[in-house]
């Protein structure tokens, strides 16, 4: 018998059953449809603005073409955009890909997102825009944020990435800002393999948009703007629809891990967590803890290495901070001592496994290491 563990991944694609998917794939086959706005592609974006509560949508190939296509379609053509170090790198790149500066701003420990009353003391003349990120599905300070945009004349595009489903006194967090920006990549808590969408707030803002997606092309002999090609296919739609039958099953089976997790962890000193809002409906898609190494015991990267021996592979997300990689590290505002509360947290954090493919046994064995009980 092979009694060797076998590893817990950190993430897990939710893959819909493939029988149900082969209808879709005849489907395809027999209209000879297969991208350009077709059937499904359409379909998944009116069931997603009913999923989500939006109302306007546009699919794309993944979740950093967006980000690139809003700036664009705001048109900010130069000057600063201020933003978070503490995400994913495409949040900076997509400013960097517009030729735009991008400006990073110390986060509020208490979300990790960008820290409000640290916003406008970063406004400069050449501020055009604020890029904030929901980090890991927990909601930005949005009407502090509006606040602050509008006094100075600034768009505001929000990194949801990690937004998908979340909910503020029952409304969509992605209502906020000029646009928000969504990622269907296959390690997110929804995936369409790769994809991605935008979410903006008139039908001529996503008419715009849906020209930039396909070149600019505004009819058969016009080009309005220079667009970029970035039109989700109908393979990738069709299972975006299947796949969002079985979402809300996998955003529960979430919880009760997110549940377990708290419950035991609260009681180990030196680990701390995010608190949960009463008023907000979350998606779990991560479960970061901080690790202070004098309290804890051992230091976050010890802990790290030994969870990675026993099989049980976390994640250092987000570690190092984007303004630590060598295309902007430079940058004034990405001196460390601009951000202290980034650093700390990204020096602590590690998230642990979490989706909806982990067993009771496989929480287990995640909490006896890091709990210390062996
Ligand atoms: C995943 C992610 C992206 C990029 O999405 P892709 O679909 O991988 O291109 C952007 N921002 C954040 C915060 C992300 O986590």
């Amino acid at each position: 018998m092979n009694t060797e563990k076998t590893n817990i991944t950190v993430t897990s694609p939710l893959l819909p059953p493939l029988e149900e998917f082969l209808p879709y794939l005849q489907d395809i086959w027999d209209r000879k449809w297969i991208t350009n706005n077709g059937n499904y592609h359409k379909e998944l974006e009116k069931k997603l603005c009913e999923y989500l509560g939006v109302e306007y949508i546009s699919l794309f190939t993944n979740g950093t073409l967006p980000l690139i296509t809003a700036l664009q379609a705001l048109g900010i053509r130069e000057g600063e955009v201020i933003t978070t170090p503490y995400s994913f790198v495409a949040t900076t790149h997509s400013i960097w890909w517009n030729g735009l500066k991008p400006v990073f701003v110390d986060v509020d420990p208490a979300t990790g997102n960008i820290d409000p009353e640290r916003i406008e003391e970063a406004v400069t003349p050449a501020t055009k825009a604020i890029m904030p990120v929901h980090v890991y599905g927990n909601p930005c300070d949005t009407e502090r944020i509006r606040e602050i945009a509008d006094r100075h004349g600034l768009k505001v595009v929000y990194d949801a990435a990690h937004a998908f489903g979340v909910e503020v006194q029952g409304e969509s967090i992605l209502n906020a800002g000029d646009i928000s920006t969504l990622s269907f990549h296959a390690t997110k808590t929804y995936n369409t393999v790769e994809g991605g969408a935008l979410v903006c707030h008139s039908a001529e803002m996503k008419q715009h948009i849906d020209y930039l997606k396909n070149f600019g092309f505004a009819g058969e002999t016009s080009v309005m703007a220079p667009g970029i090609n970035s039109k989700m296919d109908e393979i990738r739609s069709a299972y975006g629809l299947l796949n969002l039958q079985y979402v809300d099953a996998a955003i529960a089976h979430r919880k009760n891990i997110s549940d377990t997790y708290r419950e035991v962890l609260n009681d180990v000193e030196g680990i701390s967590m995010f608190e949960p809002r009463p008023d907000v409906k979350y998606n779990y898609s991560y479960f970061p803890i901080f690790i202070d190494a004098g309290k804890y015991g051992m230091t976050r990267d010890e802990l790290y290495f030994k969870m990675k021996e026993s099989g049980v592979l976390g994640r250092r997300y987000f570690y190092p901070l984007i303004s630590d990689f060598e295309p902007y590290k430079e940058l004034p505002s990405a001196d460390p001592a601009n951000l202290p509360v980034a650093k700390r947290m990204a020096d602590s954090v590690i998230c642990l496994p979490m989706h909806h493919d982990l067993s009771a046994a496989d929480v287990e064995r995640v909490l006896e290491i890091v709990s210390r009980k062996r």
